[in-house]
């Protein structure tokens, strides 16, 4: 297949979080505005995801755990301005070859549900379920199948904060989507839908609501918003930076040298900024196809989004002075 060729494969599923954000972003991209996760034994055991999105046709079952079937874009052009979190159709596939996967979904066109099982790359045959509208995805025994991928896998705490991790990126992104986190049948957090101020005074705290400043450049081709700590505020840790490149969380050299060289201006001293940014670029001037599991992107111009970012921070900051 031509297309497929033509994006980087790779290892999609390393660990139980990576399978969960595929499954979460499915959700999300299915339009779903309540998503409920559970977790046993750090994903290992069981992840399950319900969503209340549009659903998967039951003729669409089968194609959904299949290799490169992916319903969200047709050509390579799409590729470059994909929008949806998901567009490489393996996602589901590659979950459903490492684990017993269960998938159930129902459209609002049908009068029920349908499941389909996938055990060792196997599907069952469709049958009749239970379910409102929307998708549950049951993954049991990840890598069982694959003990040396198993091998690898760090503790059952480890691996659950991994996926919680992967979780609080993915609602601090969707702040109108409410959440749920069971682990171990014990509830963790029920988010509703939130403002993104007020997402980020749960997800990062109420501290951080509490002295953090807006910054907008405003609409724009290139656009910065978010929240950025005070420069008083002394209680910055860098599991409290978040940036997000059209609301996919990543980790960018560049982004990150702006901010701190916009508080290094204006401060003139060493602190560690807390910060929630979200950068809107136009989707063909930026590389998210690095790799599937990573949080990197390559932008075109990159001085640009420095520029960008470090002009409308040392604003911000800057005025906290005058
Ligand atoms: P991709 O997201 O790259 O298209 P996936 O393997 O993750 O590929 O999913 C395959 C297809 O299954 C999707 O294109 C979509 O049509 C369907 N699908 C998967 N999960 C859901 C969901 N929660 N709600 C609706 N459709 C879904
Ligand atoms: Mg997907």
């Amino acid at each position: 297949n031509h297309l497929i060729n033509q994006i980087a494969a790779g290892e999609v599923v390393e660990r139980p979080a990576n399978a969960l954000k595929e499954i979460l972003e499915n959700s999300l991209d299915a339009g779903a505005s309540q998503v409920s996760v559970e977790i046993t034994g750090g994903g290992i055991k069981l992840i399950r995801v319900t969503d209340n999105g549009s659903g998967i046709h039951a003729d669409d079952l089968p194609l959904a755990l299949s290799r490169h079937a992916t319903s969200k874009i047709k050509n390579l052009s799409d590729l470059e301005h994909v929008r949806s979190m998901g567009f490489r159709g393996e996602g589901l596939a590659s979950i459903a070859s490492v684990s017993r996967l269960t998938l159930t979904s129902r459209t609002a066109e049908l009068p029920h549900a349908h499941e389909i099982r996938a055990e060792d790359g196997v599907l069952s045959p469709i049958a009749a379920a239970s379910h409102p509208i929307g998708t549950t995805v049951e993954v049991c025994e990840l890598f069982f199948n694959t003990p040396a991928r198993r091998q690898f896998l760090k503790s059952e705490n480890t691996e659950y904060a991994h996926c919680a991790t992967m979780l609080e990126r993915l609602a601090l992104a969707n702040p109108q989507v409410a959440f749920s986190l069971k682990n171990n049948g014990k509830s963790v957090f029920n988010y509703p839908a939130q403002t993104l101020a007020q997402r980020v005074g749960t997800i990062v705290g109420e501290d951080f609501q509490a002295a953090c400043l807006p910054v907008d450049s405003g609409e724009n081709i290139l656009r910065v918003h978010g929240f950025v700590s005070k420069p008083t505020f002394a209680k910055g840790k860098s599991d409290m930076q978040f940036c997000f490149v059209n609301n996919r969380f990543v980790r960018d050299k560049v982004i990150l040298h702006a901010v701190k060289q916009a508080y290094r201006d204006v401060l003139h001293n060493q602190i560690v900024p807390a910060f929630v940014l979200f950068l809107d670029i136009p989707p063909e001037l930026v590389d998210v196809n690095v790799h599937p599991t990573k949080t990197e992107v390559r932008f075109r111009d990159s001085q640009a989004v420095h520029q960008l970012i470090f002009h409308n921070l040392n604003k911000v900051l800057a005025e906290t002075r005058a």
